[in-house]
Parts: C-alpha cells; structure tokens; sequence
C-alpha cells in the first residue's frame, strides 16, 4: 500500500463505503511499516468516526491488529476466562471477581491497562501492594494462570502494538469516539491475550466512555458480535456509571475496599450485585456449573480472599504487607451545606480527584459515604478526604443537593 492507495482509501470511506477485509489488514500493516504515516491515518479514523464501521469492518480491524504483535495461548484442555472493564470510577471489580472466579475452579487470565483520563487502572492499583510484580513475562502469566487459576499482569510492549500506536493518534487526535475503533481496539486485545470466553462491562453515563444507555448498548453488541466472530464465548454488561461503583476512589484504598469486601467486612450492595452477576456469568461461559451457589460458597467460605492472597505472592507480593495496608492517617470530612436528596455527582471530578490524591498518597483518596438518592442533613458527612494533598472546597462541587428525591436508576441496564 502507498500513499495514494491510503488516499482513495480515506476518499472511499469519507463517502460511507465499507471496506473489504482485505484492506483493513493491509492499512494496518502499512501503518505498523511506516508506508503510510500519521497523517494519513488521522484522516481515516476520522472518516471511520463520522461513518462509523460495520461489524465485519470491526472484525477485519482486530484481525489486523492482533497480528500486529504476540500472542498468548493456553494448553489443549486448558478453558481460560477474561474480564473487561470500558473504565469507570471506583471500578473494583476486577480485584474481587477475578478471584472469585478462580476460586470456583475456573482459570481467568487478565492483561489489564493503566489508568486513562479520571478512570482508575487495575494496574495502579495492584502496584500499591508491597512487593507486587504487574511485569510478568507472557510465559510466567500462562503458567501462573494455570499454577494458580488466576493472574493479573500489565501488557507488554509486544502485546497488539497497532492499538497502542493507533490510540495513542486517536487521543492526540479526537478520534476516539467510533464505536467500530473502540470495539476492534478492545476485542484485540482480549483475543490477543487467549481466553476463550470473555464478559464485558461496559460502563454508561456521566463518567463513561459511552453517556447514554443506547450507545452503550450499541458497544456491547459490538463487543459480543466481534468476539464471536474469533470463535470466543462472550456476555456483556451495560452497567451504570453515573456515581462511583464502590466507596473508594484512588489506588491502594480501592484494594483496601477490595480486601475487606473479600473478607465480608465491606457492605456495599452495588459492588456485591455486580462482582456477583459478573463472576456468575465468566463460570457460566467456562462451563463451570452451579456458579450461583459456588460463588456465594466462595465468599462465605473465605476462599475467594485466599485465592487473592495466592495470587498476591505468586506475584512477588506480601500477604503480611497486603493486610497492613490502611488508609492514610491524613483525614479530613466534607459535610453537607445544607439539608435535601443527594441529587447527582461529578463522578468525572470524583475520578480526578481520587487519581490526583493517590498520585500524591498511594493509600490517599477519597471514600464516598453518600450515595445518589440520599436525604441527607445540614454537617452530615458526604465523604472521606485521605491524604495530605486532599482539598475539600475541591471536591465540594462534585456532590450536588437538592429539594427533589432523584429518579431511581438500575445498575444493569442490559446484559447481551
Ligand atoms: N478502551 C480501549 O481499550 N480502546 C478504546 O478505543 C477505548 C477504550
């Protein structure tokens, strides 16, 4: 492919027409050997965000880009299950499900990212364990994933590097909202990682990717019709991001929550619906039966925590280190000005906030005591401010009180 190919490449796409597969594969690979430049690639992504791409587009994108780099892969025999995240705030999910999981004998195997934007990263967060390893090579995570059932590790340089490049000139580039880019960047680095079955969250409202319900929806056929094309299992879940998950918002005080959820000493019906629905559902695609019951033994039984503590060492990481973790002493409260229904959050400043104090702290953050929806009176507490750099006036704008009682959202808007 030359510059002129790329040229009435674009022309065609710019005009609404779909792209056979072949030219996908051949644009990526051109992109990757420096044929065709950046310049050139801009203007195609935002031909792909102004018509969008059709599924087989989608499908023939994250071909391309799978082939881009290495590849994971598990023994004959050996059913692995993944999870995904499209970002959210107060996401402890992973931390908890992914264990879980494993704990009712499935093999999950998770490459997560680093923190985007006011969305927290798996990654940052399981750094603040004393002594924990996210640099695993590619073979020690297919073995400990098959050792210890479970492993979450970062993404090496060599893992679907196309997406790295090509993100990277979306965000330089305002290029990120296609449903088609943003599906292919995420199935290819799932399919990349080797699963067979994958569950999907896909996060929807104020501090999403996706605002509202029907985009969101739109993303996670996307997701599920793509996957199925690679031959894997997948589920996907619309679920709410219009208030944080859980109660905490940094990095280690979400492990913390974590933890403590694990142990039963954290209550917080959000993230029990969810971690529940979503652990179910990766069993259901690993051909584990009774997950319902199994997840519930898991959690009462402790061995759920257990097997997150294996984890923990197998990744270099201390058991003894991992329970002393608590919240930094440095607290503050914000309390309510006045009296009346939490109405909505800024979860989008939220996640700043909480990002920006654990930078600074990594047991540093915020810790939300208030929820959409409640009454709330004049000096009640609204939230926990931890750390030294925590500031209360700037948080005060993100939890809005008013008269009226808010209209009752779901948290699963749909499952696909
Ligand atoms: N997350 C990704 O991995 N890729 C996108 O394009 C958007 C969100």
């Amino acid at each position: 492919m030359n510059e002129m190919d790329m040229r009435r490449a674009i022309e065609r796409k710019r005009s609404g027409e779909e792209l056979p597969a072949a030219l996908w594969e051949e644009i990526v690979g051109a992109y990757m050997d420096g044929d065709i430049d950046d310049v050139q690639m801009a203007a195609m992504a935002m031909a792909c965000v102004w018509r969008d791409l059709t599924v087989a587009e989608a499908a023939a994108m994250t071909r391309a880009m799978v082939q881009s780099g290495d590849t994971l892969s598990y023994p004959a025999g050996v059913t692995v299950v993944d999870k995904h995240s499209s970002g959210g705030v107060s996401d402890v999910v992973s931390m908890i499900a992914v264990p879980i999981v494993a704990a009712c004998g499935a093999r999950v195997a998770k490459l997560s990212g680093r923190a985007l934007g006011h969305t927290g990263g798996t990654i940052d967060k399981l750094e603040t364990i004393p002594g924990f390893n996210v640099a695993l090579s590619m073979d020690e995570f297919v073995a400990q994933v098959e050792r210890v059932g479970c492993a979450i590790a970062a993404q090496t340089a060599a893992f679907v590097p196309a997406d790295k490049r090509l993100y990277k000139l979306r965000d330089r580039t305002g290029t990120v909202p296609s449903l088609g880019l943003i599906a292919s960047s995420i199935v290819s680095k799932k399919v990349a990682a080797g699963a067979h079955a994958f569950v999907f969250d896909v996060k929807c409202g104020q501090a999403a990717f996706m605002n509202d319900a029907p985009a969101a929806v739109e993303l996670a056929h996307a997701l599920v019709g793509i996957s199925k094309q690679f031959g894997r299992k997948a589920r996907a879940f619309v679920t709410d991001m219009n208030e944080p998950l859980g109660h905490s918002i940094g990095t280690g005080i979400e492990v913390i929550e974590a933890r403590e959820f694990l142990r039963g000493n954290e209550d917080n019906s959000r993230v029990r619906v969810l971690c529940v629905q979503i652990a179910q559902a990766m069993l259901t695609l690993a051909g584990v039966e009774d997950g319902e019951s199994k997840v519930q033994d898991a959690l009462d039984s402790g061995s759920a925590y257990e097997k997150f503590v294996q984890m923990i060492e197998a990744q270099n990481g201390s058991r003894a280190g991992f329970e002393a973790m608590a919240r930094s002493p440095h607290r503050t409260e914000l309390r309510a000005d006045r009296s009346g229904f939490v109405q909505r959050m800024d979860t989008v400043l939220l996640g700043n906030l909480g990002r920006a104090w654990s930078e600074g702290d990594p047991v540093g953050g915020i810790r939300m005591t208030t929820r959409i929806g409640d009454q709330v009176t004049t000096g009640q507490p609204l939230a926990e401010l931890y750390g030294e750099g925590a500031d209360i006036d700037a948080i005060r704008p993100a939890i809005i009180i008013g008269d009226e009682a808010p209209p009752v959202r779901p948290l699963v808007y749909e499952i696909v």
